[in-house]
């Protein structure tokens, strides 16, 4: 290798596995014999359509999607969804929310544009650093699902167990911790993530949803923002984000070929061990999230004191790791080590900070 790559901390578009990307690197003039670059080719030709199969399918494998649940390719990230759900799953007009963060409140704040929103559970009163007993929320019988981020990016926490919703649908937001680990499909009405943070290139989301759920009386809705249309297409109904649709595909291979998703978050934990052991033994640094709602992907942590904190974040950029600052909401600093961040990166990264406050003052 003559170049170096930067251990890379985004939140998103974030690091993509180097075996990918050189996969992607040699592909780029000549997808395997078309004499064109994938950029370049026609959604509607047979090669195109072999690389739009097979990422489903191994999506499909990796998961273990059950065959009653559409994989779709939406334009519009994930900030679309937050408009789509309502709009697609509300028959009743009457939803139930759990607010644990800056995501979950962003897709509130749409869903109340569609109809009524009831918060059952939120955990705002301690600036999100706790996910609230879901165990026996206050669900009326004819809500039409129940919403969660189930990994909420900028405030660090995840859950570990999913809400008790009483029968009704769960639809989950798993943008930042997408294909980290297993994950029972069947549990959820619907999963969606925006590729950029733990799969691929930026401009894309992944709707994995039950075929109940899609409807076919919405005539009144522009035709992009029903997942019915989507789904009767292939997901291409338009022009998609074919770029994207081919590098999550290298990805999805990728992690098949690593040993899937329990390797993938044996690794995850690895890794996020090393980060939390240094965090809990530390005197300068304090992660903000309680201990048993922490993130494997995004860690924030803070120092004593706002001039603090900067001068680590400038340390650590000149050392040559990247976008540790942390969100403006939460101040800090925020490590996100998606899966295609190395152990290494995590462990020089942690060895940097050990040092840092070792040498503090001296
Ligand atoms: C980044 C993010 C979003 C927004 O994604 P876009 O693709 O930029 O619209 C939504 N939810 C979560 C949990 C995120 O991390």
């Amino acid at each position: 290798m003559n170049y170096q790559r930067t251990f890379n901390f985004s939140a998103g578009p974030a690091m993509m596995p180097e075996a990918v990307l050189e996969e992607i690197r040699d592909e780029m003039l000549n997808y395997r014999g078309s004499g064109m670059c994938v950029m370049e080719m026609s959604h509607r030709s047979a090669v195109f359509q072999t690389i739009v199969d097979e990422a489903e399918q191994d999506l499909r494998d990796l998961m273990g999607i059950p065959d009653n649940y559409k994989v779709l390719f939406i334009q519009g990230g994930a900030t679309l969804q937050f408009s789509m759900i309502p709009m697609n799953l509300m028959k009743n007009g009457k939803a139930v929310y759990i607010e644990t963060g800056a995501w979950s409140k962003k897709a509130i704040g749409e869903a109340k544009k569609v109809g009524e929103v009831i918060v059952a559970a939120s955990s705002k009163d301690k600036n999100y650093s706790y996910i609230p007993d879901c165990s026996d929320l206050d669900i009326p019988e004819d809500t039409d699902y129940v919403y969660i981020c189930e990994n909420e990016t900028i405030h660090g926490l995840t859950y570990q167990t999913l809400p008790n919703t009483k029968g009704h649908v769960l639809v989950s937001d798993q943008s930042s911790m997408f294909l980290s680990k297993p994950c029972n499909v069947s549990d959820y009405g619907m999963i969606y993530a925006g590729v950029q943070k733990n799969v691929g290139p930026a401009g894309m989301v992944v709707v994995i949803i039950r075929e109940d759920l899609i409807r076919d009386d919405l005539e009144n809705l522009p035709i992009y923002m029903q997942y019915k249309t989507h789904a009767d297409n292939g997901s291409m109904y338009n022009t998609p984000n074919c770029w994207a649709i081919y590098c999550c595909g290298k990805v999805f291979k990728y992690l098949k070929s690593i040993g899937g998703l329990e390797a993938m978050n044996k690794l995850n934990e690895e890794k996020a061990k090393v980060m939390y052991d240094f965090l809990d033994n530390s005197k300068m640094f304090t992660g903000t999230v309680a201990k048993e709602c922490r993130s494997l992907m995004n860690i924030p942590f803070v120092t004593e004191s706002k001039e603090l904190d900067a001068e680590v974040v400038a340390a650590t950029k000149a050392a040559g790791y990247d976008n540790l600052k942390g969100h403006k909401s939460v101040g800090g600093l925020r490590a996100s080590i998606y899966n295609a961040m190395p152990k290494e990166g995590v462990e020089a990264l942690v060895d940097f900070l050990r040092k840092f406050e070792e040498n503090y003052g001296k």
